[in-house]
């Protein structure tokens, strides 16, 4: 029998493992150790829902870095609105001349993603690049590119490790999936 866990009035089954996501952050963080060597960097987290990832990828990078935390919100409930909004950021003069690594908790229609990009190159970083651990390819409804991605997934809805289910959900250390009906 499979798991079932409860959030508000949804029930969400096992998806990604703790362990699966761990060896994954070993992966990506290594890669971007590699990629970033030597660089000034600037990493850029995206809240709420990187703050798990973001906490955990920051740990396996082996370079020096700074980190920085933008909050924008284009969700409600399990279905897209399609509106983004900035609602915190931070000046450019933190931004000109420096290395960008957004780090995304998942990146589904990339409205968020064109947004935050938008915005950041408006700043004269010195590049930009796009981490998130969760991409729904079939989702996507703007060109983007992700250059580093954890997990490619269906386009199902998500909770756990920093995603949310109208504000609950965040704090389960796995990734969960949306049960069948
Ligand atoms: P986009 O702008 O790419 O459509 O959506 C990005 C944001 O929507 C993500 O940062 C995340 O907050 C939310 N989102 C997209 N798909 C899911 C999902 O399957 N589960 C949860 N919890 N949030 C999602």
């Amino acid at each position: 029998m499979t798991e079932v866990t409860k959030v508000l009035d949804k029930e969400f089954v096992p998806f990604i493992s703790k362990e699966q996501i761990a060896e994954r952050n070993r992966e990506l963080g290594q890669q971007l150790t590699n990629d970033y060597e030597g660089k000034d960097v600037l990493l850029v987290s995206v809240l709420n829902g990187a703050f798990m990832f973001t906490s955990d990828l920051v740990k396996e990078i082996k370079t020096p870095l700074e980190i920085s935390f933008v909050k924008y919100a284009s969700y409600e409930g399990t279905q897209s609105t399609g509106k983004v909004k900035q609602l915190i950021g931070f000046n450019a003069d933190q931004v000109k001349g420096k290395h960008i690594i957004i780090v995304e908790d998942i990146v589904d229609t990339g409205r968020t993603m064109q947004a935050l990009i938008k915005d950041l190159e408006g700043m004269e970083p010195a590049s930009v690049k796009v981490v998130s651990l969760l991409f729904k390819p079939e989702a996507l409804k703007i060109p983007i590119t992700v250059d580093y991605v954890g997990f490619e997934i269906d386009p199902r809805f998500v909770v756990g490790y920093g995603l949310d289910y109208d504000g609950y959900g965040r704090n389960i250390p796995e990734i969960l999936v949306l049960k069948d009906i």
